[in-house]
């Protein structure tokens, strides 16, 4: 039994977050119960835009996060990240920035700078990841995935890849360390392919286009910049994605955080209290300093 599917969203009108990045925000607030994507909690995508050529630095300056993780993936384009921890590093295509907030921290997210000089083409993905409670003031973290470090299995009948950024497909691994169990896998099908993806008992699910187009559990059509949530219940226990061209899927799955959701702009909580403090806390310079 394929997994059903709950809706297929087009991407919500886009707005600008800095002067870098044009997002398409499919939850939480494009969705009404996107909820139903925990510990997934906010997926920004920024579809494929060309930049001109800039002397001026394009993105987002200093700002904190706490509570939860950041996860950038780049399919165009380069992005500098900088973070109060003392970490920074640059990404390409098909690399991946996994920034573990946690207690606290500030960081800033550019493009980068010989990047935004010369100009051209950007598409990426940011996700807020969740932390249960238990993990919501583990100390600061990053990783720096690189295309070539994710899991690879073979999608049968030479229908492409299936990168593994965390979670496991195969007995194949992907490097992400993560604080809660889930799936992150970037799909690259060609043309003809059929591929028959597992989805775990009660983990809640969701898959991105980001190029081309699919057909999803035999006859609905997914296009390029949508976003297809699974019905979040055990309606089934795999999906089946068709590629009649050349595509390139985000697939998420996680186990769900079931606790209390408080979130203030770049804080994501249990509670009403705890938002308060942080916001103390970042009021009072605990999260250290960033040029
Ligand atoms: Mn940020």
């Amino acid at each position: 039994m394929y997994r059903k599917i709950e809706r297929v969203l087009s991407p919500p009108d886009p707005s600008w977050v800095g002067n870098g990045f044009r997002t398409h925000n499919f939850f939480p607030s494009g969705y009404r119960i996107s909820r139903m994507m925990s510990p997934f909690f906010l997926l920004d995508y920024n579809s494929k835009i060309e930049f001109n050529p800039s002397d001026k630095p394009r993105g987002v300056d200093v700002h904190p996060h706490k509570g939860f993780e950041t996860v950038t993936i780049a399919y165009h384009g380069k992005i500098a990240h900088y973070d109060s921890a003392g970490n920074s590093g640059v990404i390409g295509k098909g690399g991946v920035q996994w920034m573990t907030a946690g207690s606290g921290l500030l960081h800033k997210e550019f493009h980068e700078e010989g990047f935004q000089r010369s100009g051209g083409l950007f598409q990426m993905v940011q996700l807020w990841v969740n932390l249960p409670a238990k993990y919501k003031s583990v100390e600061p973290r990053y990783q720096d995935i690189r295309h070539e470090d994710k899991g690879k299995v073979a999608i049968p009948g030479d229908g492409g890849t299936c990168f593994l950024i965390a979670g496991e497909l195969n007995g194949v691994k992907g490097p992400a360390k993560t604080y809660t169990s889930m799936d992150m896998f970037d799909i690259h099908l060609k043309k003809g392919a059929r591929f028959e993806l597992p989805v775990k008992s009660g983990f809640n699910t969701g898959i991105l286009v980001v190029e081309g187009n699919l057909k999803v559990n035999g006859d609905q059509k997914a296009p390029t910049d949508h976003f297809v949530f699974f019905r979040p219940d055990n309606s089934g226990d795999k999906i089946l994605l068709e590629a009649p061209e050349d595509s390139v899927v985000l697939f998420l799955s996680g186990e769900p955080i079931n606790e209390p959701i408080a979130q203030y702009g770049p804080f994501l909580m249990n509670t009403r209290e705890e938002l308060e403090e942080a916001i103390r806390e970042f009021n009072t310079g605990k999260f250290g300093t960033l040029e």
